[in-house]
């Protein structure tokens, strides 16, 4: 394999040399500086891993990344620092938002057994796909689409986890194009809020949503059913009496309902969207503040907006156990919505380290991500829950 090390502690050069000597890997290239790395890799772009110190005189690791990207290196990159986690996993992230594939990122001193990781193809998995080249959809295309009910909803189990019983589902867009295929909400949701078609595409959801639910429960599924509004729902004073005889109309019990709330735009009119949220609330219906944590859900909104339940953001739950900042926001989240007294639920959890560390902190309500399951259609839910039956016994600690 080629590989090339830069660091400006000539003893840190030696000792990397060796170890991977030691690993079956006699064929690794030194440098002092960035400006040197950079020259060797014009001249052999075909070296496979790059490890590199993100703290160096002259050209730092940032820098490099930067030139990196812009070279459209190929090869992998293992980040080291003597310096904080913090900054080490800023740069990882910098990095991997330039689309380099990152092997690991590694607090100093590194061990051979983070080598042999490292080389055995153990670490992060490949820069995703760009979320750029999607294809987004225009309004005439998303207006005929509700027209037409191309839009359907799919299920995310929610369970819970003291009891790990399923709890609930939330109702999650997707689109059945004639000819794309099934169409995810990123491509369409905001088309349809700047446009004047939420509105719509909610009720629909919103009804489709509470008659799946109401013929779970008619097959013996008492489950909660979430809706995602936008803030831009927010706007039309009859959005709760709609609720309100949409469940009527069906003989739905609206304890059954929760609404997740995310600010996607500005409010327009913070009284108005006040207004109709307190009144969902008095329609015993659940106020979910979504995507906990990140800048759209601010405490201020849990401040003044009468919710009862917070969904801390996938983003601090997702390898939470292996990022200390993650850690200490999300059982900050938890902390803030007991003592508020509101549900708590965790979503993104996506493998089973997620699960486990959840659990251990024994404070988190409900969890929700792709370990449970995926987000299904309404017709696959029973299936789904008499697998997972069986799964849940197996996950008690
Ligand atoms: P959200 O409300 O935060 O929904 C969770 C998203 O995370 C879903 O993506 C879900 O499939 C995905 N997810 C679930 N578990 C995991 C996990 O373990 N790891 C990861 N990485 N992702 C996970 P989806 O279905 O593509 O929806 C994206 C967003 O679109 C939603 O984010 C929501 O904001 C919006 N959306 C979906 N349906 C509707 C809708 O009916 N109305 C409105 N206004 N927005 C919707
Ligand atoms: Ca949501
Ligand atoms: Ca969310």
């Amino acid at each position: 394999m080629n590989i090339l090390v830069i660091d400006d502690d000539a003893f840190v050069l030696k000792l990397l040399k060796l170890q991977l000597a030691n690993l079956g890997q006699p064929e690794v290239m030194t440098c002092e500086s960035a400006n040197d790395a950079l020259e060797a890799l014009a001249d052999r772009q075909q070296m496979e891993i790059v490890f590199c110190d993100i703290q160096m005189p002259g050209m730092d690791g940032v820098e490099l990344v930067r030139h990196l990207a812009h070279m459209e290196f190929q090869g992998g990159l293992v980040l080291m620092s003597g310096e904080d986690e913090r900054i080490l996993s800023t740069v990882q992230y910098l990095a991997q938002a330039h689309r380099l594939k990152v092997l690991g990122a590694l607090q100093k001193p590194i061990t051979p057994v983070q080598l042999r990781g490292i080389l055995q193809g153990q670490a992060s998995p490949a820069a995703k796909p760009r979320r750029a080249d999607r294809k987004i959809y225009s309004v005439e295309a998303v207006a005929s689409a509700i027209e037409n009910g191309e839009l359907i909803n799919y299920y995310q189990p929610k369970v819970s986890m003291c009891s790990r019983e399923v709890v609930g589902v939330e109702a999650l867009v997707r689109w059945q194009h004639p000819y794309d295929g099934l169409v995810f909400p990123d491509q369409f949701i905001s088309t349809a809020e700047q446009n004047g078609l939420i509105d719509d595409l909610t009720r629909l959801v919103l009804l489709n949503a509470l008659r799946h639910c109401r013929d779970w429960q008619a097959s013996q599924l008492r489950l909660s059913v979430a809706v995602n509004i936008s803030m831009s729902n927010l706007v039309s004073l009859d959005f709760p009496d709609f609720i309100v005889k949409a469940a009527q109309d069906l003989d739905f019990d609206l304890s059954l309902l929760i609404l997740e709330v995310t600010e996607s735009q500005l409010m327009q009119n913070p009284l108005t969207a006040l207004d109709i949220l307190t009144r969902l609330r008095l329609k015993n219906i659940t106020l979910s503040i979504d995507d906990f944590g990140t800048g759209h859900s601010t405490l201020t909104q849990l401040r003044d907006i009468p919710f009862n339940e917070l969904k801390v953001d996938s983003g601090f739950v997702h390898d939470a156990g292996d990022n200390a900042s993650c850690r200490a926001i999300l059982e900050a989240s938890l902390d803030l919505a007991r003592r508020l007294g509101m549900k708590s639920v965790a979503e993104g959890v996506e493998n089973l380290a997620d699960w486990h560390f959840l659990s251990r902190l024994a404070c988190c309500d409900v969890a929700q991500g792709y370990f449970i399951a995926k987000p299904m259609p309404a017709q696959t839910l029973p299936s789904w829950i008499q697998e997972w039956q069986v799964r849940r016994t197996g996950l008690t600690e």
